[in-house]
């Protein structure tokens, strides 16, 4: 069996920590299976280093940036090899140029090309445990890049796509996927399993268990994940395709209080309002997620939706220099929101599961400003200040409980 197992910066955190990690991978290796390893840089590195560049420069040059960030990683992979030496066990680290991981030249946000595979294929074959960088890889001019924030996991299961690998498991510092966050519902019940798509739903949501892109790339190339804890021996949760015949209505409920709502008044009733707007704000790569276009009346109408509330000064600036062109009357904006979701690939086939989400806000006497929905998912936007109550009262009306 070949494995590919990912841990985070919390997991490689300090010495004892590292250790801990390197006797785990000996229990699959002492098996006889083939084990590759990738690894976060230990604990906040990277935030520490994004700081350290930005007093030096509030404005550094991507490629140098990325120059710095891959040291992070490299710190990682080398000690984590140290401990297995220390354990006598063979092991190997390779960075992104070594193995080498090729990727598009967008340096901070470089994607995956191709993986060449060989010299990792040969280090297994001489039985050593394989360490490579997490979020890391060489452009076509031969300069290291890397892949995004939290970018480790697509690292992993690029990998293990790459390898064939029987498993990608993922470890973190949670047990796995929940039904709610537990710090929002302590009796939140973990997930045997969820699906590619619901994962998906999960993360866009805000539940950030793993980096949107792996699970997006594990969905592609069919890859079985698994998400648990380096610091127990719980059982987590399975990532993978298809769905249980009978499964739950709904999988979990989420809140993002990464949320803001603007909405644009009294533009003019006619065709390319809504291209003008969307287009400026997509052009400036703000997100926008919920949008609501109200009933005309006579010749005017309201455009509102939500952007994240750390783009939120951008979009509103945008907006209003550029009120004539859009024709709006007012630009308002609202700060304190809360997006509540409920995610399931139950609700297929189910009718009155938007209902019952809606019911159970009614009895805690909460007010719906915005609804939307995908097919496994249904989202509301409430004030933030109910967003806790919220995620509680809908997980009980599900009864997601055990
Ligand atoms: N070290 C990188 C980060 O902090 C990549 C990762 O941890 O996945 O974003
Ligand atoms: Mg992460």
């Amino acid at each position: 069996m070949l494995v590919v197992k990912k841990f985070g910066g919390s997991s490689v955190a300090d010495n004892e920590r590292i250790m801990n990690v390197a006797r785990r991978c000996l229990e699959d290796y002492r098996k006889g299976h083939q084990v590759v390893v990738v690894l976060s840089a230990m604990g906040k590195t990277t935030d520490g280093l994004i700081a350290k560049a930005h007093e030096i420069d509030p404005n550094p040059p991507k490629r140098e940036l990325d120059m710095l960030l891959v040291t992070g990683e490299q710190v990682s992979v080398s000690l984590m090899a140290m401990a297995f030496h220390s354990l006598g066990v063979p092991a190997v680290s390779l960075n992104g140029v070594q193995v080498p991981m090729q990727t598009t030249s967008a340096y901070g946000t470089a994607k995956l090309k191709r993986i060449r595979t060989e010299r990792i294929r040969n280090e297994l074959e001489s039985r050593k445990i394989v360490i490579v960088t997490g979020f890391q890889g060489i452009n076509r001019y031969e300069d290291m890049t890397t892949l995004g924030r939290g970018g480790s996991d697509t690292t992993a299961v690029a990998l293990a796509a790459a390898l064939h690998a029987d498993v990608c498991e993922i470890y973190t510092d949670v047990e796995g996927v929940y039904t709610a966050d537990p710090r929002i519902v302590p009796h939140a019940r973990k997930l045997k399993e969820v699906s590619y798509d619901e994962m998906l739903e999960f993360a866009s949501v805000g539940a950030k268990v793993l980096h949107n892109r792996s699970v997006e790339m594990a969905k592609k190339y069919g890859v079985r994940m698994v998400v648990l804890s380096s610091l127990t021996r719980a059982e987590g949760t399975v990532v993978k395709e298809g769905a249980k015949m009978e499964r739950m209505l709904v999988s979990g409920v989420a809140a993002d209080k990464n949320t803001a709502r603007i909405s644009v008044i009294g533009v003019k009733n006619e065709p390319g309002i809504a291209f003008k707007i969307f287009n400026m704000l997509a052009r400036n790569h703000i997100n926008v997620d919920i949008i609501i276009q109200s009933v005309g009346r006579e010749d005017r109408k309201d455009i509102s939706f939500t952007v994240a509330r750390t783009d939120l000064q951008e979009a509103m600036t945008l907006l209003n220099e550029n009120q004539a062109a859009i024709t709006a009357q007012k630009i308002t904006c609202e700060e304190g929101v809360a997006k509540v979701s409920i995610i399931g690939a139950g609700m297929l086939s189910n009718p009155g599961v938007a209902a019952k989400m809606f019911e159970a806000l009614y009895s805690g006497n909460i007010n719906i400003k915005m609804i939307a929905t995908s097919e496994i998912r249904i989202t509301v936007l409430i004030d933030e200040e109910d967003a806790n109550r919220a995620v509680r009262m809908v997980h009980d009306a599900f009864e997601l409980a055990d």
